[in-house]
């Protein structure tokens, strides 16, 4: 008997990659694989998202398995620190690295042996990571005078484009603009937020990757109404169905009471999983079409659900959590996290199997 259960569908992944394409039909996709693929498995995406221009991750561990995998498109590292180990291998494998500091030049200006691919990342306003738009040219001459390293173009991200109405991005984009107005090289700009809600951001290179599996960074429009499929359906099976009487508490720290003599299902899966162990009573869970709400504590192996709405489920049935007719965002809000978090958390004992 399968315990947690995430589906990965292949179809799903690429009707939400033709979306982006829809939405950004003159700029080349960078699909962002970062942490595992979003936790749906790194090399299983990029096989999906075959048609996609390259692909987006962290490290050079997270490029290297792709490599590895025998995926030959671009690969850039966005958040790579540089030593002359990392520059070789990224020099061999033909890996692009964004460069956001001078520590990475100083690595850069060491570096003899085949060319590497750079994109100097600009700091549009987020003070996350960049250098400040002050000195693109300054950045972008140092790097140029390099034998060894050729600029690809020009990156930032955007801090707010997950509201529409922020100030912050509008700001942000006329920052970047202005920075790279007339400098050579392709400039990128939008993550999926920037995909769906600023299309003068789209500019030579998009960057999705929430919206790819499914999930709408937007505050204002679920993925339904962003036109995305979800990429993971999580399943775990009801192992118990008992009857309680009125007045008893249900799960660890008696934070739920029964109101009457009811139904109470057992879910095989937990916070051990994965599961959010925030998720409030009312978080919704899914039999067979019909919602019953969580109640009580989530804990490690199990959480416990009111099934007075679904007087059919019985031992063995299986529960989608989200995914198949339940917005992972939604989990996400009642949680009080995002839905990144919740496909990132997943933890190795949930099984995985691509369809
Ligand atoms: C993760 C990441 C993206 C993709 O962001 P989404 O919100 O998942 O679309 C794009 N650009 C950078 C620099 C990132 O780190």
């Amino acid at each position: 008997m399968i315990r947690a259960h995430a589906v990965i569908n292949r179809a799903a992944l690429a009707h939400n990659l033709s979306r982006v394409r829809e939405l950004a039909p003159t700029s080349r996709v960078y699909a962002a694989v970062k942490a595992d693929g979003y936790g749906h498995g790194a090399v299983t995406v990029a096989q999906a998202l075959a048609d996609a221009d390259g692909f987006a991750v962290s490290s050079l561990d997270e490029a290297l398995q792709l490599r590895w995998a025998g995926i030959e498109k671009p690969v850039a590292m966005l958040s790579q620190q540089l030593d002359a180990t990392v520059c070789d291998q990224a020099a061999e494998h033909r890996l692009e690295i964004v460069v956001f500091h001078d520590s990475q030049i100083d690595a850069l200006t060491r570096h003899v042996g085949p060319p590497i691919t750079v994109w100097i990342k600009l700091d549009s306003g987020m003070h996350r990571l960049g250098f400040a738009s002050s000195r693109a040219e300054e950045i972008e001459t140092r790097i140029a005078d390099l034998n060894t390293v050729a600029i690809a173009g020009w990156l930032t991200h955007l801090a707010c484009g997950d509201e529409p109405s922020r100030p912050e991005t509008p700001a942000q984009l006329e920052d970047f603009f202005a920075a790279t107005q007339g400098r050579t090289g392709l400039r990128s700009i939008a993550n999926s937020a920037g995909v769906l809600a600023w299309p003068v951001s789209h500019v030579d290179i998009v960057r999705p990757g929430i919206m790819l599996y499914g999930s709408s960074p937007m505050s204002d429009r679920n993925a339904a109404d962003c036109g995305l499929e979800p990429a993971m359906h999580l399943t775990a099976p009801l192992i118990s169905r008992n009857r309680i009487p009125e007045g008893e508490m249900i799960g660890y720290g008696a934070t739920w009471r029964t109101p009457e003599d009811m139904d109470v299902g057992v879910i095989g899966i937990g916070y051990g999983d994965g599961y959010p162990r925030h998720a409030p009573s009312g978080t919704p869970v899914l039999f067979n079409g019909v919602r019953v709400p969580l109640i009580g504590r989530v804990s490690m192996d199990m959480i416990t659900v009111d099934l007075r709405d679904a007087p059919d489920a019985k031992v063995g049935d299986r529960a989608t959590l989200w995914g198949g007719g339940l917005d992972v965002d939604e989990i996400a809000r009642q949680a009080d996290t995002i839905a990144y978090e919740l496909f990132c958390q997943l933890t190795p004992r949930v099984r995985f199997e691509v369809v």
